[in-house]
């Protein structure tokens, strides 16, 4: 009970300073909570019905053809990076804890999610605040990466060049939903160059190109200290089974990019000792646990 009316307290103490802040006037202000040590949060951005057709893979081949929306924090103690931002807006997702299932409206397609809360709430809850986010990071993107993103725009945005480029495009490629990420256009910026980008500057969260699915597709090292080196795989695979029977999706940009990625990936597991989170990978996603819970 205690965790909670913190949480509440500090949700109402950002609106309060939300409030008080000049119009105009960047926040200054420093996250709800500031961290000693790393951590990594999980949250809960919804479940897709997902198509086994569209990744080479056969329903009788899967365990489960459900795919998880995976949404994360990194608090370091020099900042917070958020690193994708679900598939459905948080102004669609009407009631906390019930879950619902929404029918998103693609360009050519359509999709059933179903979610029970909105990635804001799951963010204040664990004691921080959307706009005070240090950095936002998007794995690609796509619709499922985005919808959130204009919530994060007071953030300082880490991108490649060639997927900025992409989303902002006359004729954007498919998947894509540029209502969720508009605000971006005019956030603080850093394009990232090299392959390697070392977020906070001490090796602990990087950033690493990882392009095959879309040309700027990237994924997140991050060291954590007690759980071990983590690798979140944006969709460099979506299903496990991808990994397991050598599948690659039907519509990756670059499918033998995929799988010199893939393979460069694996050598960087085995060296660095890194455990492979697979972002929609359903079971595995459950078992993780969510915010305000972490991983340190
Ligand atoms: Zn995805």
């Amino acid at each position: 009970m205690k965790t909670i009316k913190v949480n509440a307290l500090g949700a109402m103490l950002a609106a309060l300073a939300a409030l008080i802040h000049p119009i105009g006037i960047r926040a200054v202000q420093p996250p709800l909570q500031r961290q000693t040590a790393l951590r990594l949060y999980v949250f809960d951005c919804g479940t897709l019905e997902g198509d086994p057709a569209r990744f080479n893979l056969k329903r009788e081949e899967m365990a489960t053809t459900d795919m998880s929306f995976a949404c994360y924090l990194i608090a370091h103690p020099n900042g917070t990076l958020i690193w994708d931002t679900g598939a459905v807006p948080d102004s669609d997702v009407k009631s906390e804890n019930q879950r619902t299932r929404h029918h998103l409206v693609l360009s050519n397609t359509e999709r059933y999610v179903t979610i029970a809360r909105s990635l804001n709430s799951q963010v204040r809850e664990a004691g921080y605040a959307p706009e005070h986010m240090t950095y936002l990071a998007l794995s690609h993107y796509h619709y499922d990466h985005t919808a959130n993103a204009n919530e994060f725009a007071n953030a300082t945005w880490l991108v490649r060049q060639v997927e900025r480029d992409a989303m902002f495009a006359q004729k954007p490629p498919d998947l894509i939903q540029r209502a969720t990420f508009n605000a971006l256009a005019n956030s603080k910026t850093v394009i990232i160059k090299s392959d390697d980008y070392d977020v906070f500057r001490d090796g602990s969260v990087i950033i690493k190109w990882a392009p095959g699915h879309t040309p700027g597709h990237q994924v997140l090292f991050v060291k954590l200290a007690k759980t071990g080196p983590v690798l979140l795989s944006g969709d460099l695979y979506h299903y496990p089974e991808e990994r397991m029977l050598d599948r690659v999706p039907t519509f990756d940009v670059n499918a033998d990019q995929t799988r010199r990625t893939r393979t460069a990936l694996d050598a960087f597991l085995k060296k660095s000792g890194g455990q492979l989170w697979i972002q929609h990978d359903f079971k595995a996603n459950s078992a993780l646990k969510k915010g305000p819970a972490f991983y340190d």
